[in-house]
């Protein structure tokens, strides 16, 4: 689709945060077609991030998901948007039909791809044991919730956003709980140095046991077949009666690549989201596509890119011709702190750092002479500016961030006015 006719239908595999936004942008362009999307899971669609912090808080997960909900059950019946649960099984690009578990079929005059992403494990002896999680399902957190309340001492394997901000919840709920990480920082792939050091900071007043550069051997178990500790590399013995696996997530690719699509570290897309069958689209967690701003392929695990993609293939679906092109942002909360990341950038080769409050502050990211990202620990006016700077492309060096009295919101008010 390239701006030509519209489909007679479109099928959305995942009604994930993309694959609802799909249906509901489509629907919000004028979309008369059939709107089928398919859910893997037995919920309403709802929003991910709050599993991993308000969810788990104070028994909030004993209230069910309707919290989470992104809309209410109505909107989908008023807006004729087809919920199907149920698991596709495989998708006919021939006959263009997906195929679910339960033997059904649907049609399809365009597809959309928004399978998200899994959690990993880790291979060790014991992963299958009682009282090990991971967290990617509101289920996931139903369970979660309810070992962390009885728990006494969590480990939590991992320290990437996921590990971490659960890692939070649990020491706020009076657990006694220790952060396992092969790297030497947290967050080492997706922040600064100098804002893992804060979060490690942050963790370790909070009580919280870090142990970097370490890994993990394997998971014993009592007699009744419930975990009891965890062993480390180097033969330490953590006690524990609940365990996460925060160790990352891996795309849904498997539909994508059995039906012959060309798949990288997602499902590949082009700057437009279409796979290799203009048919088909691939959306948020799962796709890998073109990075409009650094050049390079991205994929990225967040609301924003996911929202972002469902509007783009939408928009195009109904007549757009415009490429993604949206500047990407992130956030987390641990404890009481805010990080907000705009822009991303894995090899900045400068930083400049805004604020002398070492509980308040932004790195500014460089590449060269480039702003790349920034990334604001309790300052949201700053990550505002960023994202405002960062995507109308204002240009700014590390010598101007340096220059006496920088702000961002003047640096930005300044270009807008001059
Ligand atoms: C605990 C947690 C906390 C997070 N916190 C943040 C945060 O603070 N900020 C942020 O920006 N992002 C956060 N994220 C990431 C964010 O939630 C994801 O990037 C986003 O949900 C991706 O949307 P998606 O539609 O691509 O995939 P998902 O939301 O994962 O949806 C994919 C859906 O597809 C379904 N599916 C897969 N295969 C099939 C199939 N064959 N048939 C039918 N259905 C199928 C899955 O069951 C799933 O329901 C968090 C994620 C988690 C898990």
């Amino acid at each position: 689709m390239t701006g030509g006719a519209q489909p007679a239908s479109v099928v959305v595999i995942g009604a994930g945060q993309g694959g609802q936004q799909t249906a509901v942008s489509l629907r919000e362009h004028g979309y008369q077609g059939r709107i089928t999307l398919i859910s893997g899971e037995d919920a309403l669609p709802y929003e991910r991030p709050p599993l991993s912090k308000t969810y788990l808080k104070d028994g909030a997960y004993l209230r069910g998901d309707k919290q989470l909900w992104l809309r209410p059950a109505t909107y989908y019946v008023n807006q004729s948007i087809d919920l199907v649960a149920g698991t596709v099984t495989g998708i006919d690009r021939t006959a263009r039909a997906v195929r679910l578990a339960d033997g059904s079929s649907y049609e399809y005059g365009h597809l959309v791809l928004a399978t998200g992403a899994r959690a990993r494990t880790l291979g060790v002896p014991g992963a299958g044991l009682r009282g090990v999680h991971t967290l990617r399902t509101v289920r996931d957190a139903a369970a979660l919730g309810a070992s962390l309340a009885a728990a006494r001492r969590a480990v939590v394997l991992g320290a990437g956003f996921i590990g971490l901000e659960f890692a939070a919840v649990a020491r706020e709920s009076g657990c006694e709980v220790t952060v396992v990480e092969t790297r030497s920082r947290p967050l080492a792939r997706v922040v600064s140095a100098r804002a893992a050091a804060h979060f490690t900071r942050l963790h370790r007043e909070a009580g919280t046991h870090l142990l970097f550069g370490q890994g993990v051997a394997a998971l014993h178990g009592d007699r009744r077949g419930k975990v009891a500790a965890v062993e480390t590399a180097d033969g330490r013995q953590l006690p524990a009666d609940l365990v996460l696996f925060g160790v990352g997530a891996a795309p849904h690719t498997e539909l994508a690549a059995a039906a012959g699509l060309p798949v990288d570290d997602g499902i590949t897309v082009d700057a437009r989201l279409l796979t290799a069958d203009p048919h088909i689209s691939a959306i948020g967690d799962c796709a890998s596509f073109p990075a409009p701003r650094t050049g390079g392929r991205l994929r990225l695990e967040s609301v924003q890119n996911a929202v972002g993609h469902g509007r783009l293939v939408a928009e195009r679906l109904t007549g757009s011709l415009r490429a993604y092109d949206e500047l990407p942002w992130f956030w987390s909360r641990q404890f009481s702190t805010t990080l907000q990341i705009a822009g991303v950038d894995e090899r900045p080769d400068r930083e400049v750092v805004l604020g002398d409050d070492p509980d308040a502050f932004s790195v500014l990211l460089f590449r060269g002479n480039e702003l790349r990202a920034v990334e604001s620990v309790n300052r949201p006016g700053d990550h505002i500016a960023a994202r405002r700077l960062l995507h109308r492309r204002v240009p700014l060096s590390p010598a101007g961030a340096t220059a006496p009295g920088f702000t961002l919101k003047g640096y930005l008010t300044g270009a807008s006015t001059g």
